[in-house]
Order: structure tokens, then C-alpha cells, then sequence
């Protein structure tokens, strides 16, 4: 090919691009698979819009260029294709559609000595209802404010990063429910860390997560540390980034000393190495 035809056809990818950049936000967190975020722009306007997605109010923040957009957490069991949200305005309401793209998650096999953690005896059942039930309502939390920074910060300091989010998981060669969070490789007592600040929304001991607490950042952003050793917050509390919240363990169902941390947006369970920068997809 000629130089001069080449360079022109450079020039007009270049052209091509967007004229606006693209914000943070959208670079951070815009990952559109099942168990990801979706940023949506919204355009702008005066005041931010009221967006629900499945129902559930969406976290909406405003980008450096004052536009607004919408953040939304997709369920991990989301087929790919269109997704709409819904935005109430003034004028009445209006969805806007976004794409979700595939995305493959690996398998993992975890051998469990105690037989009662993978087929728990009906008493333990009845319990692991109500728990279940607690911890649910906790992730539905909705306060208008926060966060305090999307970018977070990570809730232990050093350890690999283990068991990854959506691992499709089988115990003792039975499949359960895939990988809820992300598993941080800490020896026990390390101190968790709020990654954002937060209110203690509950804090308990459960069947499966053992220790627990969950952190609200505000707009529906939600986080949960369990299998710790020790809790050193109360509900109601608010916590600074950067606090601790509690210390690393194995109680519940855990197989060794580790950190288990789930993050949720508008009731759904998303990977939370999006929000440390560590996303694969
Ligand atoms: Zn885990």
C-alpha cells in the first residue's frame, strides 16, 4: 500500500473515534457479562434520574463530563443478549437498552471432610433458611448516598487473589452454588479492611459463611466479609474507609484460613475484582 493512501486511512480511524472520552467510571467498571456491571449512559440533567433495573433501584452517578450514568450489577445467571432499565423522569418513564456479552467461568472441585457441610441434617436446614433469609434482606439495602469511592481499595493487604468469583463448584463431586465472591490467600488474624466507607448493616455468625458482616456503601452497593476469626464492629455503626471491620479466619464452611468477599449492586452478586481493577474476562 502507498504511504500516503496509509497515513490517510489512518487519519480516518483516528477520526473515527469518539469525540468524548470515555470516563472513569465507564473504564473501571464497564464490564457487561453475567456476574459484571453495566454502565449505561443516561445523558444529562439537572438532578440524577431514578433508575431500576429487575426491580431493584440501580446505583447512578454522574462522569466527569456531567453526564449521568447508571451502574448496574448483573446477575451471575443472566443469558447473554438485551437488558433493559427503566428511568423515571419528570415526563414519565423510559427504558433504555445494553448489551450483555458471554462469558465463560471455570469449575472447581473442593473436597469437604465434614459430610454435614455439603448435605446439611434438617435441623441445620431449618437454620440455614433463616440465615439465608437475614443475609438476603442485607443485600437489598438502598440508601441514596455513597459511595464513597468506586475504585476500591483492597479489603486485606498482600495474599494472592485464590478462588476467583463464579467458579461453577462441585463438594465432593456434588454441584452447588457457583463462587459468590472472591477469596483472598491471608493467613488467619489478618485484619479486614473497608475498601470504601460503609455502614455495619448486620453482622452474624452463619452455617456456611461462618463470622460475617455486611457493609453498606450506599446505592445499593453492598459489601460481605465471612469465615472471620473475629468481628470487631456492631450493626449501625459507620465505618471509615480503611477501618477494620474484623480478622481473617476458616468459620463456616472454609476449608483453611482465608478472606471470602462478595460485592453487590442492586441485589446482585457481582465479581469484586472489578472494583479493585483485577477484572479477566
Ligand atoms: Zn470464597
Amino acid at each position: 500500500m502507498p504511504s500516503l493512501v496509509r497515513t490517510l486511512l489512518l487519519m480516518a480511524a483516528c477520526a473515527a473515534l469518539p469525540a468524548q472520552a470515555e470516563s472513569f467510571i465507564s473504564r473501571l467498571l464497564n464490564k457487561p457479562v453475567p456476574g459484571g456491571v453495566a454502565v449505561v449512559p443516561l445523558g444529562e440533567a439537572p438532578v440524577a434520574p431514578v433508575v431500576t433495573y429487575r426491580d431493584r433501584r440501580t446505583m447512578v452517578l454522574r462522569d466527569d463530563t456531567g453526564q449521568w450514568l447508571s451502574v448496574v450489577g448483573i446477575p451471575l445467571d443472566t443469558k447473554p443478549g438485551a437488558q433493559r432499565i427503566v428511568i423515571q423522569e419528570e415526563a414519565g418513564s423510559r427504558t433504555v437498552a445494553f448489551e450483555i456479552r458471554d462469558k465463560v467461568y471455570a469449575a472447581q472441585h473442593i473436597k469437604l471432610k465434614n459430610k454435614r457441610q455439603v448435605n446439611p441434617d434438617p435441623a441445620d436446614l431449618a437454620r440455614i433458611e433463616k440465615e439465608t433469609a437475614e443475609q438476603l434482606a442485607a443485600y437489598r439495602a438502598f440508601r441514596p448516598h455513597g459511595p464513597s469511592n468506586v475504585m476500591f481499595d483492597r479489603p486485606v493487604e498482600g495474599g494472592r487473589l485464590s478462588s476467583p468469583f463464579g467458579l461453577r463448584r462441585f463438594f465432593n463431586g456434588e454441584a452447588r452454588n457457583p463462587h459468590s465472591g472472591l477469596d483472598f490467600a491471608v493467613p488467619a488474624g489478618t485484619p479486614v479492611k473497608a475498601p470504601a466507607a460503609g455502614r455495619v448493616i448486620l453482622v452474624g455468625n452463619y452455617f456456611f459463611n461462618g463470622k460475617t458482616v455486611f457493609l453498606d456503601h450506599g446505592q445499593g452497593l453492598v459489601s460481605m466479609f465471612c469465615h472471620l476469626s473475629e468481628i470487631t464492629v456492631q450493626p449501625g455503626q459507620e465505618v471509615a474507609r480503611g477501618e477494620a471491620v474484623g480478622r481473617v479466619g476458616a468459620t463456616g464452611r472454609a476449608t483453611g484460613p482465608h478472606l471470602h468477599w462478595n460485592v453487590s449492586l442492586n441485589d446482585a452478586r457481582v465479581d469484586p475484582a472489578i472494583f479493585i481493577g483485577a477484572f479477566k474476562p
